[in-house]
């Protein structure tokens, strides 16, 4: 099964902040540390803060910053939520498969799937930035700056 890019750039968003400490950093600098254009990031820093994930404050010293909510998120919850419970098959398309009405494949298909968010959902953000991802976290371009070291005139986030 394989993750849609917006799933798995919602994660690499909150495991990001969550190594972030005191320091709030910009979408713009997210976007550079995931390696994303700006505006795939900024779309995905609006839905996690619609779901109350993460803040966004904008001007100067504002910033990302992950709420409580967003650090202890269940990432079985997160995938599930991006992802959808869909069918990982499409049985019933604009061209239905002729085994659709009677399928065991399906069902073993559905199984599976339940299976692969089951053990995601004891997950949480803060457990996926633990050793050995929190100091790759940390040694990400601009992991290590400062509100301060923003140029004059930055935008925040
Ligand atoms: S074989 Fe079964 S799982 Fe595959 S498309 Fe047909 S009905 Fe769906």
């Amino acid at each position: 099964m394989r993750l849609l890019r917006s799933t798995d750039l919602a994660l690499r968003v909150l495991m990001r902040l969550a190594v972030a400490g005191g320091s709030t950093p910009t979408t713009r600098e997210v976007a550079e540390d995931m390696d994303v254009p700006y505006t795939h990031a900024a779309k995905v820093v609006a839905d996690l803060t619609h779901r109350g994930l993460l803040t966004a404050r904008r001007g100067r010293g504002g910033g990302l910053s992950l709420t409580e909510q967003g650090r202890t998120a269940s990432v079985g919850a997160l995938v599930r939520a991006y992802e959808g419970d869909g069918d990982v098959v499409d049985c019933e398309g604009a061209t239905p498969c002729p085994l659709h009405t009677g399928c065991r494949l399906r069902g073993a298909l559905r199984r599976a799937q339940e299976a692969f968010f089951a053990a995601l959902d004891p997950v949480t953000v803060a457990d996926v930035v633990s050793d050995p991802t929190g100091p790759l976290l940390l040694g990400l371009p601009t992991a290590s700056r400062t509100p301060s070291a923003d140029p004059p005139g930055e935008r925040r986030p």
